[in-house]
Order: C-alpha cells, then structure tokens, then sequence
C-alpha cells in the first residue's frame, strides 16, 4: 500500500506494514464499533425507522472536546473485512434503516467504497450518507462519486486558531472549504422522496461550541452566501463538556440558550430557510450511543 494521504493530515506512513497514522489506525481491516438503527440524526435522516448507522474507529481529526472520543482514538471497536462491511450494510437494510450512514469513514474511504459497491451487487438499494468531520481532501472525495448520496458534514471552524487550538488542524478552514465546494458538485441539489427523507444533497452542521459564537456565525455566513439554498445548515447546541478540558477551561460548560438563540436569529437575518435547529434540552450523554460492537 502506498504511504497514507487519504486525508489532510497527509501522514505518509504505511498502515498495512503496521505503522499508526494520527487517525489511529493501522493493519489492513477496518475497526468499526456499533452498526445499528439510530435516530438521532436529522429528521430526514432518520425519519421515523432509524438510520443504518456504522460508527468506525479511529479519526484524523481528534478535536479535543469529541463527543465520540470512546471510538476517536481507535482503541475501541472490532475489525472486520470489507466483505463483511458490505453484509453489514445488507443487515441494516433487513432491520428498517432508511439510508447506511458511514460515521466517521474517512480515513477508511477505499474500503467503504468496495464495500457499498459490493453490497448494492447483492441488493442494497438505500442512500448512502457519508458523516464526516469536513477535514477531507478533494482527491479522496472523488472516489466516492457516484457512490455517496448525501454527504452530511461538519464544518468547525472558519478560524484557523481556534482550529489549531482544539483540532490540531490550523488548516481546516481551507480544507473544509475545498471539501465541501467538491460535495457540492458531486450533489449540487437536494432531493427528497415522497416519505420527506434526504435521497441526495448536502447537509453541512456547525457544533456551537461554548464562547465561540462568532466562529459560527462566519461559518454559517459562509455556507449560506457560497451556497445558498443547495446546501441545507444544521445548527447544534448538544456540545457536552467531557472530563479531561482542564487544559481549556472554556469549554468546560454547556452552550447558554441565549449563545444558540443569538446563532439561530443570526441565520434567520441573514435569509437561511433551508436547515435545522434543535429545540429543547439536548445536551444529555444519552445522544452518545454505546460503543460495545453492536451489530458489527
Ligand atoms: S487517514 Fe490516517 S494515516 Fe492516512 S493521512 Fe489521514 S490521519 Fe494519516
């Protein structure tokens, strides 16, 4: 296997001689640590029977707040082969699943691809939802043209501090912006079926994080004025301070209602229709799901 550039981190390393990028990950197989119906997604993403989620292991970007932080260092999970990555995406359709929603995929993208498109010559039909960080590279998305029906995607940061701060990733705000600009092209419009579920699109989140709302009021600015109307925003306030911030004390707290309600009135100002909010009190741990191999 040639050295590892699947993502910006761009390692160079060779996973398969056993060497551990910063993705966490190493050998030949892909480490994946819950693959089950899952409802916490947007609501034409998970609709009413659930989305067919697989949580992989392991991630290159490694924000120092994760809320999946139990997978993100690849210690966690069970590996398994591509040829049984793609029965998986058949069990999941067998259980109800409205779409397959590869979480975290990136640093696997090779491997997903064969596997989905494996699974659809054995009669998977359903959308396929790639839920990444936003910290891709260009090259790596265009493998999974054709492949990928909605990308559903974070963007962090539009402040380069502030991503090397909590991200080690000083470039994520260009590489985001690249990202997205080539999801867009491979999904340029929204589609939806008759049942109100995504079949093709982009949705991008923004996590508000405590004290940083004007990072995502240019995140939101930038999204709606590239995009417009083609790309849906999805504004989240369930950011939840785990144990071990001591080393950034401003994120040990919950976002306030009056940050997000000044976040939600800003994008409304600014003329977004085309998005969720969340209503309510959703900053519980119950939104982190078990990571105890469920399914894989
Ligand atoms: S996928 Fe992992 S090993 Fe490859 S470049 Fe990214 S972080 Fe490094």
């Amino acid at each position: 296997m040639p050295p590892c550039t699947i993502c910006p981190r761009n390692c160079r390393i060779d996973r398969t001689a056993g060497q551990k990028g910063y993705c966490g990950v190493t050998g030949t197989k892909i480490k994946a640590a819950r693959a089950a119906l899952h409802m916490w997604e947007e609501p034409c993403i998970s609709g009413t029977r659930g989305s067919g989620t697989v949580f992989f292991s392991g991630c290159p970007l490694r924000c120092v707040y994760c809320q999946n932080r139990d997978i993100a260092g690849a210690e966690a999970g069970k590996e398994i082969t591509p040829e049984r990555l793609s029965e998986i995406f058949l069990e999941l359709q067998e259980k109800g699943a409205v779409n397959i929603n590869l979480v975290t995929p990136t640093h696997y993208t090779p491997e997903i691809a064969w596997a989905v498109k494996q699974a659809q010559a054995c009669g998977l039909t359903l959308p396929v939802v790639y839920n990444c960080s936003g910290y891709e590279k260009t090259e790596t998305l265009r493998v999974l043209e054709g492949i990928v029906d909605i990308y559903l995607t974070d963007f962090k940061y539009m402040e380069s501090e502030t991503a090397a701060r909590y991200s080690h990733a000083p470039d994520y705000p260009n590489a985001a912006k690249m990202a997205l600009e080539e999801m867009v092209r491979q999904q340029p419009e929204p589609v939806f079926g008759e049942d109100g579920m995504m079949k093709k699109g982009v949705i991008v989140r923004h996590l508000l994080l405590p004290g940083h709302l004007k990072n995502a009021k240019a995140v939101v600015q930038y999204v709606y004025e590239t995009y417009g109307d083609r790309v849906y925003l999805s504004l989240m306030n369930q950011y939840t301070p785990l144990p071990g911030m001591e080393k950034w004390p401003e994120l040990n707290r919950r976002v306030t209602k009056r940050e997000y309600e000044r976040l939600v009135a800003f994008a409304v100002e600014l003329g977004v229709e085309k998005g969720f909010i969340q209503e309510g009190e959703t900053a519980e741990e119950s939104f982190i799901p078990a990571f105890d191999n469920e399914g894989i």
